[in-house]
């Protein structure tokens, strides 16, 4: 009677809620049938639906035409050959189709299913490649970890030679944080890719602040992995001379100089910085302070404090997200959002003037940093299956 008195006033959306509700389905169903309310009629039967009911709205929407609806409902009715037919004829920029394909394929555990979208995302059937991080997704969404973490690394790797840092960074990051969550081994390829872009981000931030020291150690590392950005050689070289020169670190200043010196770079050495190179090359100053050292968090070894490696006992060790060098176990916190480790000192006066934690990009509060006692979970090599 509820229903009758809304469908009067023409309000179909509450007389299908309340056929829904005093369980009249198929009464709903041809309501919202007669009134192009099909997508009011799917809200509303929601969880309490049977897979007859999707089937319904699905057949539904596959008449009309509508082939993202029609896919999405023959997802839900468990008929996961229909539902890839319809995603594949969306449209090819839908993401949201592609999200379904891919959950469709990751809940039917078809080999034929997962081969036609695996097709699709290489561009085998419309000669368009999609974009690789749905090729990732997939992966995981099938448990393929090692294809998905083969996956991110080549996407990063693009967007790396493309000379997008910050994106190859947050991509790494992002396929990082998913393989942790699933308690799969991050591959040494993928640890060290995501350091090195680190590096080259702490660099901006840290020159910005006028913290030149901490920025040339950062460009130094960089400096030493220089094929990692083939598009930027020469700039990276350039201001890891100049950086390397603001802070006394002259040697190594006079290193890098020598090397823009080579045929290959020296014509694209910008103009504004070309006469102090060459003057740091013809006049070579070799001084240079050691950098300062600082204890191994594993075994207490004595070493460079941007050292990763240590020679005592051999442990690729964690690097502080603030500053890029090897975490301090007496002085060790973690970003509250993305938990990668810092140096609790360097992390807080960092925040003083940053507002963002330069890996995750989330806000954080420096009040909020805490000491971390259990160093353990942060100091042991990743664990997880492969
Ligand atoms: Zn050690
Ligand atoms: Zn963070």
């Amino acid at each position: 009677m509820v229903a009758k008195f809304f469908q009067k006033l023409n309000d179909y959306g509450s007389a299908i809620q309340f056929l829904v509700m005093s369980k009249c389905n198929d009464e709903a169903f041809q309501l919202a049938q007669t009134h192009n309310q099909m997508e009011v009629y799917a809200d509303i039967i929601g969880p309490d639906a049977t897979p007859e009911d999707y089937q319904s709205i699905a057949v539904y929407f596959e008449n009309e035409k509508n082939n993202f609806l029609a896919g999405k409902f023959f997802l839900l009715s468990g008929q996961y050959t229909k539902a890839m037919k319809h995603f594949l004829k969306c449209n090819s920029e839908d993401s949201q189709a592609i999200d379904l394909a891919i959950e469709t394929v990751g809940r039917a555990n078809d080999e034929q299913l997962t081969r036609q979208l695996i097709d699709y995302l290489m561009g085998e059937t419309d000669g368009m490649p999609k974009d690789a991080r749905y090729l990732f997704r997939l992966y995981m969404a099938l448990k393929q970890f090692r294809e998905a973490a083969r996956t991110a690394i080549i996407i990063a790797r693009e967007e790396q030679n493309a000379g997008n840092y910050r994106n190859a960074h947050d991509v790494l990051f992002s396929m990082f944080q998913e393989l942790k969550q699933n308690k799969i081994k991050i591959p040494a390829e993928m640890q060290s890719n995501l350091m090195i872009l680190h590096s080259y981000i702490l660099v901006k931030m840290h020159v910005k602040r006028g913290d030149h020291m901490k920025g040339a150690r950062m460009l130094i590392r960089v400096a030493n992995n220089i094929s990692k950005f083939p598009s930027h050689i020469v700039p990276i070289l350039t201001s890891t001379v100049i950086e390397c020169h603001r802070a006394g670190l002259k040697n190594s200043s006079f290193s890098y100089a020598a090397m823009l010196m080579r045929p290959e770079y020296r014509d694209q050495i910008d103009f504004k910085y070309k006469k102090k190179i060459e003057m740091i090359v013809r006049r070579p100053d070799k001084s240079e302070e050691e950098e300062p050292l600082t204890s191994c968090p594993v075994c207490s070894f004595q070493l460079p404090e941007t050292d990763l490696l240590c020679p005592e006992c051999q442990n690729n060790l964690p690097y502080c997200i603030a500053t890029g060098r090897h975490v301090l176990k007496e002085d060790l916190t973690a970003c509250p959002s993305c938990d990668f480790p810092a140096i609790l000192t360097e992390f807080s006066s960092l925040l003083e003037s940053e507002e963002n934690c330069p890996m995750c990009s989330e806000k954080v509060n420096k009040d909020v940093l805490q000491k971390i006692v259990d160093t353990q979970p942060y100091l042991a090599p990743s664990e997880g299956t492969e």
